[in-house]
């Protein structure tokens, strides 16, 4: 079935690329096929006349699934050795919202999120507590092991390493961090904005980022956009990124462009290194960055398009 011009959907795979240099072909294809794979599956609940709060929820899971994201199985590694894993949802056309942090056991972080939303009456949960409800709720789990990655404890071990001889820090945004999130509109015209991730490698057991913050990391209103974010979440957190961008649509004035951009920018003078995406209540998705690169992509025209740097998108059929 045809999409209606009315459905949008862009994601992202976080803004901690691989630099141009150290990315082979083969891995680029990876990224691009994950990316490919996260917007066939929203893209598909869309046309089948989903929500897009379902789109959202699919595409995500789809990223937490590829242990080359950090989200869901690959996630990063705290200075204990642990994971702790952050995720939100929200729907827009009643600013419902689901938020969960410093998890490690839900398959799908994202899906934590939603039966929070949906069933806990509760909109933020954390830790043990938020990990024994989901268990009671029957949320599939999976053991740690399921989670981890060779690469990502190999950089913890970097990491610690490094700071313990004081070498200065050289890593690239790749092997600090990284986040999963989607945005879309569906047929009624509704928004949803999903965020996942493990947050940064050798953060400090019990930091939460920006992700599960809802007006941070996530957000998302019918009557100015939905909004999922990837980079430094402290910086995030102190300016409300996505809040404020959806406040420039409707206080302002502003295009999602404009408004986007413009937060991207101010962030970056305060080191928020970063990016998002974005979808308005009309029109096409903003996906925009002050990195090097954002694994990102979106759909038009019957195109899949994904990009990791500044390259022409790669462009491939539903
Ligand atoms: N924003 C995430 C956090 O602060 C990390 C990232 O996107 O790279 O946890």
């Amino acid at each position: 079935m045809p999409a209606l011009a009315i459905h949008a959907l862009a994601i992202h795979g976080g803004a901690g690329t691989i630099p141009v240099a150290g990315l082979d072909g083969e891995t680029a294809d990876a990224f691009h096929a994950g990316l490919g794979a996260a917007l066939r599956a929203g893209w598909l609940v869309l046309c089948g006349g989903g929500t897009a709060l379902d789109a959202v929820t699919e595409a995500v899971k789809v990223l937490e699934d590829d242990p080359l994201f950090n989200a869901g199985h690959g996630a990063v590694f705290t200075t204990a050795e642990t994971m702790e894993m952050d995720a939100a949802i929200m729907r827009g056309s009643d600013h419902a919202a689901g938020a969960v942090a410093g998890i490690c056991g839900p398959r799908h972080p994202v899906e934590a999120a939603r039966l929070i939303m949906e069933r806990s009456g509760h909109v933020f949960m954390a830790g043990a507590g938020a990990e024994a409800y989901l268990r009671d709720a029957g949320l599939e789990f999976m053991p740690p092991e399921y989670f981890a990655t060779a690469w990502r404890r190999e950089a913890l071990h970097q990491e610690l390493a490094r700071r313990a001889s004081g070498a200065a820090d050289t890593r690239s945004d790749a092997d600090r961090h990284g986040t999963v999130g989607a945005v879309a509109r569906d047929a009624s015209g509704s928004l949803a904005a999903a965020t996942s991730t493990g947050g940064y490698t050798a953060k400090r057991p019990g930091r939460i980022g920006d992700a599960p913050v809802i007006g941070a990391g996530t957000y998302a209103d019918d009557a100015s956009c939905a909004v999922s974010t990837t980079g430094n979440g402290e910086v995030f957190i102190r300016f409300t990124a996505a809040a404020e961008i959806a406040a420039r649509i409707r206080l302002a004035g502003q295009s999602l462009e404009r408004a986007a951009a413009d937060v991207i920018a101010a962030l970056a003078n305060h080191g928020g290194d970063g990016g998002l995406v974005a979808v308005p209540a009309e029109g096409p998705p903003v996906l925009v960055f002050n990195t090097s690169g954002m694994y990102r992509g979106f759909v038009a025209d019957g195109m899949v398009c994904t990009a990791i740097h500044q390259e022409p998108y790669r462009r491939t059929r539903l």
